[in-house]
């Protein structure tokens, strides 16, 4: 039997585990992905990629190769029409999507198949010296001790089995984790008892047809029959491929559905439609109440799933694969103290729970809406209401997912990890960091190194040479990045701010700490040494 001896053992090379592999093939960490797709799987989900997700991919390396795998134009708008009972009724809105929390970024989000997403990062991870993809490898069995990890792999068709050794197994492998199961992680979550169709077909008339609508890529069906779930088509390609979801009655099957029926209920008109592909899934929300176990760890989808509505569980289940790879690659490299792993639980969780009752809330809200108003009870009364809700929906959007009660930042007293907040400019512990031009008219993005930065906004040099200082006792990897506290910059509203590996602020102030080294001591998961005389909260 083959034997491979890694750092880090990835099981599930879907996006995820994928993305997971690149962030620590670039840190320079050994790792294997086990996958048994030779090819992606053809079926268009996943395909809203948020700005932030699309960062991934610009310190990944393959940022215009994403660019690239677009199959809509570049300057297609991405977002969505609301209507009610189809498309081809009076009322609809085009809400504000996620171009409004652009700036705050320093990349564009992305529409594409999530296929083509797993193509650019296969290729990717193939060109990574210390990462070993076996596509057509299935994990079987996950074998933990207090020194390492061992994993069984078998090669179909022809059963050829491998062992890998490992410090680590990260399970990336989707709702019905095989490695959470083996570490013995407990799942739980709400299931809300509703099959739904998938369908993917084309059409030569459907855009056409939408030419009435502002140019977008998604049309979300209302309707009060559905209880606040949607019919929901998305284009693929544009001018002819469309994917689609609906609820459908909990005994429905390939051979009693009639989905052309349920297509044209959605749209209203008669819509011509080749189908390519028809599939099911249940609709539910599943946490697991840990992201680890001991040397075990989950990602991804393996973790937490929710119904894809608002494009939210790929791009949640990539910040996992950052954040957890960061951290990996710390603890091996030997500066990462002992708190740093746990911190994966404390900051990832939270925001999955937050995104999860953000959409089980809009599927409650919009159930209530459409019992309490329709046109034909009261017209004037749901126009009004109507109106109100496509008000309501270009109101600022509060989901900014944050890490300000976490461990090892140093965020205002008693917060907590979540997704409620603000996007703003202002540079705050536990917040992603928003783009700025530096003075050399490069954007703040593009200094910030692999590991921390302290972006020093002062002509003062003492702060970061006392990081810089406290950095090298520790062992741990610190760029400092200097310029002047003018405009745009002022913007940080801090002089002194520390950046994690994930582009997540960590610290801020205006003068140097008491002790950089207490600073830099909690942020690398070393929180005893909180205590050490000379921190900056004592
Ligand atoms: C209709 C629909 C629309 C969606 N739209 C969006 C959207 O717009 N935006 C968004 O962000 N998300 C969306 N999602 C969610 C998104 O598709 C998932 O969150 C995403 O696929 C999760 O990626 P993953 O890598 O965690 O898991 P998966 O994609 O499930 O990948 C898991 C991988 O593990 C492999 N695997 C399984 N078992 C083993 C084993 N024993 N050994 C080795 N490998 C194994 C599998 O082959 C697979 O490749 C949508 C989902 C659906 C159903």
């Amino acid at each position: 039997m083959r034997r491979i001896q890694t750092s880090v053992i990835v099981v599930g090379g879907g996006p995820v585990g994928l993305g997971l592999a690149a962030s620590l093939g670039k840190a320079g960490i050994p790792c294997v992905v086990l996958e048994p797709r030779n090819e992606p799987a053809p079926i268009p989900k996943g395909q809203n990629l948020t700005a932030r997700s699309v960062e991934h991919f610009y310190y990944w390396g393959c940022a215009d190769e994403l660019r690239a795998a677009n199959l809509l134009p570049a300057e297609f708008p991405i977002g969505g029409i609301t209507a009610y009972e189809n498309l081809a009724g009076p009322y609809w809105y085009a809400p504000a999507g996620r171009e409004t929390v652009g700036d705050f970024y320093f990349q564009r989000h992305q529409r594409l198949p999530q296929y083509q997403t797993e193509s650019v990062l296969r290729a990717r991870v193939r060109s990574l010296e210390p990462v070993t993809a076996l596509f057509g490898w299935s994990a079987t069995r996950v074998r933990l001790s207090d020194d390492g990890v061992r994993v069984t792999a078998v090669r179909e068709p022809g059963g050829e089995r491998c062992e890998v050794e490992g410090a680590y197994v990260v399970g990336c492998d989707g709702a019905r984790s095989m490695v959470r199961e083996q570490a013995g992680i407990p799942g739980g979550g709400t299931d809300f008892n509703q099959r739904m169709v998938l369908a993917v077909f084309r059409s030569s008339d459907l855009s056409a047809r939408l030419e009435r609508f502002p140019p977008r890529t998604t049309y979300r069906v209302l309707h009060p029959e559905l209880e606040g779930y949607w019919r929901f088509f998305g284009r693929v390609h544009p001018a002819e491929t469309w994917f689609f979801h609906a609820p459908v009655p909990e005994d429905t099957t390939a051979a009693t559905l009639d989905a052309h029926a349920l297509v044209e209920r959605a749209t209203g008109f008669p819509t011509a439609c080749e189908f390519e592909h028809v599939g099911f899934w249940d609709l539910r929300v599943n946490v697991a109440g840990s992201y680890q176990r001991g040397r075990a760890f989950i990602a991804g989808d393996a973790a937490h799933s929710h119904p894809p509505y608002g494009g939210y569980g790929l791009n949640t289940g990539l910040e996992d694969a950052v954040n957890l790879g960061w951290k990996l690659a710390a603890v091996l490299r030997g500066w990462g103290g002992p708190a740093l792993l746990d911190s994966y639980t404390a900051e990832r969780r939270p925001v999955f729970v937050g995104t999860g009752q953000a959409i089980t809330d809009g599927i409650a809200d919009d159930r209530a809406f459409l019992a309490r108003y329709s046109p034909q009870r009261d017209r004037a009364e749901f126009e009004h209401a109507w109106s109100g809700l496509t008000a309501g929906e270009t109101a600022p959007p509060s989901y900014e997912p944050h890490y300000e009660g976490s461990p090892i930042v140093w965020g205002p007293p008693d917060a907590a990890c979540g997704v409620r907040g603000k996007h703003t400019f202002e540079a705050r512990a536990g917040h992603h960091l928003a783009p700025t031009p530096l003075s050399s008219g490069r954007d703040v993005f593009e200094e910030l190194g692999p590991g921390y930065t302290l972006v020093a906004l002062t002509e003062d040099r003492q702060p970061g040479t006392a990081f810089q200082a406290a950095a090298e006792e520790l062992g741990l990897p610190l760029r400092v990045v200097t310029d002047t506290f003018d405009e745009p910059r002022t913007a940080y509203k801090h002089r002194l701010i520390l950046v994690r590996p994930d582009q997540y602020v960590a610290w801020t102030g205006d003068d140097a700490p008491a002790s950089a080294l207490g600073v830099l001591h909690r942020v690398a998961g070393n929180l005893a040494a909180d205590a050490l005389p000379g921190h900056p909260a004592g």
